[in-house]
């Protein structure tokens, strides 16, 4: 659980270094280097690199990219929102956390997407407790986001994590009250809620990686690692980092 807990803040740490330097003219393949960088000099190993062959460190998706799209040449401009999912091995665990970041100023509606993004992630995360199931983690996540209008990608989820990357159970983000795998002490898990602004449609883009809303409208992607535990969960990775709550 130790090393879990490091691996966490470790990512956490990751995505505040590439939070600080998301801005208008960067490029998502600079950020990566980033990201790679700090990764390795911390003593760890980026996980997504050569994952299924995945080509680089960190997932970074911008827009209508929902998830796992590849660092490029694109250049960040004023108005687009990216998301960045970072994984770490370190001393045989991994670690796994995602945030979506707005580029300069974005429009209310987007703001408001990931405004209800994160809030549904921490609903979710109240919802982790021992003796819980899978779909009180979904139903939690489904219900808030739809309630704000916006809509809950289903062909991915979030899981169990620890000495591999993605271990049972999954965890989706849409569910039912008691349905699904029965969550118990000392688990530890990754939810991470993909929510749409428009339509839920998704499809698989040619480069056999990239999820792109049909729609072509923005969507979000935060992510946090949980122990679940009896009475609250413990939150391994945070945000506050990002967020300024904490010093890198
Ligand atoms: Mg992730
Ligand atoms: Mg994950």
């Amino acid at each position: 659980m130790e090393l879990m807990r490091e691996n966490a803040i470790l990512v956490s740490k990751t995505l505040a270094v590439v939070g600080k330097a998301v801005a208008p003219g960067v490029t998502t393949n600079q950020l990566n280097r980033l990201a790679e960088t700090y990764i390795r000099d911390n003593g760890a190993i980026p996980s997504f690199l050569g994952y299924d062959g995945f080509p680089a460190a960190l997932c970074m998706s911008v827009n209508d990219t929902v998830v796992h799209g590849f660092p490029s040449d694109y250049v960040l401009k004023e108005g687009d929102i990216l998301s960045v999912d970072c994984g770490t091995l370190y001393k045989g665990y991994n670690g796994d956390s995602a945030y979506t970041f707005a580029v300069g100023e974005v429009s209310a509606e987007v703001a408001r997407l990931l405004a209800v993004t994160k809030e549904s992630l921490y609903r979710g995360i109240a919802a982790a407790v021992a003796g819980a199931r899978t779909g009180d983690i979904g139903h939690a996540v489904q219900s808030y986001c739809e309630a704000a209008g916006f809509s809950v990608v289903r062909e991915l989820e979030g899981h169990g994590v620890g000495k591999e990357m993605h271990e049972n159970p999954g965890i989706p983000n849409f569910g039912c009250r008691g349905k699904g795998a029965k969550l118990t002490a000392g688990m530890t898990i990754c939810i991470e809620p993909m929510i749409n602004m428009g339509s839920r449609s998704v499809y698989l883009a040619n480069d056999g990686w990239a999820v792109k809303t049909v729609d072509h409208k923005p969507s979000a992607h935060f992510e946090l690692t949980v122990a679940v535990r009896k009475g609250a969960p413990e939150v391994l990775s945070t945000f506050d980092f990002i967020e300024g709550r904490r010093e890198l």
